[in-house]
């Protein structure tokens, strides 16, 4: 995040950052979550952490009010690893996928932004990747039909595989079977 993404987040009290980044204060020496509801401090006496340890160090107290230090036991790194993790077991399994995810404590927005911070990439277009790569698989290695395919591989509609998939590779889903699959008879 830029200076300028952080200063927007704090000065909107954005709760989907806390514990993605620290603000603290120059003069009180305070470090807050980016959604603490004090007074917004001004824009020059504020320096920024990337974790609560930076803070301290730097000599700042956790505030009283949005007890940042509480965010401590859940670091952001463990949050999105394990959502990773998730999506790599469950990314055709939509309910299921929701479930485990709700059972970490952060779901939405702020899941997806965690995701994001760490990896570069949504968590949407990371599972719609893991559903495509399974798919080309499914397509080159099997006789399978291509909306078993699609639905096999978490799709909830076969327009949406086809969109997603050609975004992917360029090809339709049966183009790129025809491509491939060499040694086993074609089917429409
Ligand atoms: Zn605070």
């Amino acid at each position: 995040m830029t200076a300028d993404q952080k200063w927007k987040a704090v000065s909107e009290n954005d709760e989907q950052y806390d514990s993605i980044f620290f603000y603290g204060v120059k003069s009180t020496k305070i470090f807050c979550r980016p959604s603490c509801k004090s007074k917004l401090p001004l824009k020059r006496n504020i320096v920024y952490f990337d974790s609560i340890k930076q803070a301290v160090k730097a000599g700042h107290r956790p505030c009283k009010r949005c007890r940042p230090d509480l965010l401590e036991y859940q670091p952001i790194r463990e949050i999105a690893e394990k959502i990773k993790l998730l999506l790599n077991r469950y990314f055709n399994q939509e309910n299921e996928l929701a479930k485990e995810i709700g059972q970490i404590g952060v779901t939405g927005r702020r899941m997806v932004n965690i995701f994001k911070e760490y990896y570069g990439i949504t968590p949407k277009k990371y599972y719609n990747y893991l559903r495509i790569e399974e798919a080309k698989k499914q397509l080159i290695n099997t006789n399978d039909k291509i909306i078993d395919i699609a639905y096999g591989v978490g799709f909830a509609s076969l327009s949406a595989f086809y969109t997603i998939f050609k975004k992917n590779t360029n090809l339709s889903p049966a183009k790129y079977r025809k491509g491939n699959n060499h040694g086993i008879r074609s089917e429409n």
